[in-house]
């Protein structure tokens, strides 16, 4: 999107890529549809970045939902709401949007290498290079924007390899964490063998003092999905802090403590425990694995009042973070200050950074995308506005 910007303004751009072709985190992305933005109101829109909000915001407010939106139809690839409200392109996939984006690079005469690897700064603050065919190379750009993303999925190629060579010449970069990511539970075998993979609707989770509804899977090995990745801050926090943390499930979200006693009281003598909460209580098959795995065997018996509270506040013991190489996304990175209004370095002048690599992160919804793509934007107007200083 940097080198968008700025070829169009007239600058001439080459795209170094250490990977044998462009945009292969942006493919991945679209495996399960591209969410490239979000409707929702601007305001709440901008408040899911949390405390990276007053850094983001210009940048945000200039290249938006609506401007994203119109650059994806701008591509052949109308943007379409989905039902929640997130935006995607007409192809639901990246790889139309991806093939007319490069068709339009290359119409602007962007250079792409690919297979180029930056390894850091020669001695005189060229950028360097390794290079399939003659090796170690030093370019010297009048302008650089480093768009190098995070660590998450790092055969996409984005390793954080680039930490040591920004941290190796000053710049403060908070340490990589998966955000965005499941959580490791240690389920029973027989639990994990049936219920493995399967999505939990409807339910709401609560990590200390938040709680959010929506959709979670479980996992063999934990839990992930939309509502644990939303409370994911929170839940990662009490997990480094004090080693394991215990959320609490709501599986019922919609009925009151009261609604599902009156329901449960009906029980007959001869009614399996697995009936009860599948017929009074309207649970599923691994909403009633749940009660179970959590309530241990004498759950077959347990009072009314216990059952309610197990379906209404289901603990649930997680041990630990899933590994980043699975993670959607990455917090920690360049810390924020060390960047002006435009992105700019401060301790490298004429050096902008766009996208991940910042300290930033948001849920998912489109906000990572719509984050990486608008401070792409406005890098490469500071980096413009630079050339023509
Ligand atoms: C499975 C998955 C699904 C996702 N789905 C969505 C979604 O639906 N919506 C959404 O908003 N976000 C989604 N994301 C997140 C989104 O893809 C990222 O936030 C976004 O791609 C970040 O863009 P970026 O340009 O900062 O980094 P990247 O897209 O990671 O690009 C960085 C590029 O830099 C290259 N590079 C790294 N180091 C070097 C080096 N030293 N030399 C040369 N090249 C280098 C890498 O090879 C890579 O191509 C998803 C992520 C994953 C993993």
């Amino acid at each position: 999107m940097a080198a968008e910007v700025l070829a169009s303004a007239g600058a001439e751009v080459t795209v170094y890529e250490r990977m044998p072709s462009v945009g292969r985190k942006l493919q991945l992305a679209g495996r399960g549809g591209l969410n490239l933005t979000h409707t929702e109101a601007l305001d709440r829109f901008l408040d899911r970045y949390g405390p990276a909000r007053p850094r983001l915001e210009a940048a945000i407010r200039a290249f938006g939902p609506a401007e994203l939106r119109a650059w994806s139809a701008g591509l052949g690839q109308r943007a379409v709401v989905g039902t929640s409200g997130r935006v995607f392109p007409e192809a639901f996939r990246s790889t139309p949007l991806l093939r007319a984006w490069l068709g339009r690079l290359s119409e602007l005469d962007v250079a792409i290498r690919t297979r180029w690897t930056w390894t850091g700064w020669t001695a005189n603050g060229d950028l360097r290079f390794t290079t399939p065919e003659d090796g170690e190379v030093a370019v010297e750009p009048d302008v650089v924007v480093l768009a190098l993303g995070g660590a998450s999925w790092p055969r996409t190629g984005s390793d954080g390899g680039w930490v040591a060579l920004l941290a190796g010449v000053g710049v403060d970069v908070q340490p990589l964490q998966p955000a965005n990511v499941g959580f490791t539970v240690a389920w029973s075998e027989h639990f994990a063998d049936h219920f493995g993979g399967t999505p939990l609707k409807n339910v709401a989770v609560t990590a200390g003092d938040a709680a959010r509804k929506g959709e979670a899977m479980v996992t063999a090995r934990g839990i992930e999905g939309g509502v644990v990745y939303a409370l994911g801050p929170h839940i990662r926090d009490r997990v480094q802090r004090d080693g394991s943390t215990t959320i609490r499930l709501d599986l019922r979200p919609d009925l009151s403590r009261e609604e599902l006693r009156r329901r449960l009281v009906t029980r007959r003598p001869k009614d399996s425990i697995a009936n009860v909460l599948r017929r009074a209580a309207g649970l599923t098959p691994v909403g009633i694995g749940l009660v179970r795995e959590v309530g241990g065997p004498g759950i077959a018996h347990a009072p009314v009042d216990e059952l309610v509270t197990l379906i209404k506040h289901l603990p649930v013991v997680v041990t630990g973070t899933a590994g980043i190489d699975r993670a959607i996304s990455t917090a920690g990175g360049i810390a924020l200050d060390e960047v002006d209004d435009r992105f700019m370095l401060r301790r490298r002048p004429g050096t902008f950074v766009a996208g991940e690599m910042l300290d930033w992160e948001a849920p998912t919804g489109g906000y990572l995308l719509q984050a990486t793509f608008s401070t792409a934007v406005a890098a490469a107007r500071g980096a413009r506005d630079w050339l023509d200083r």
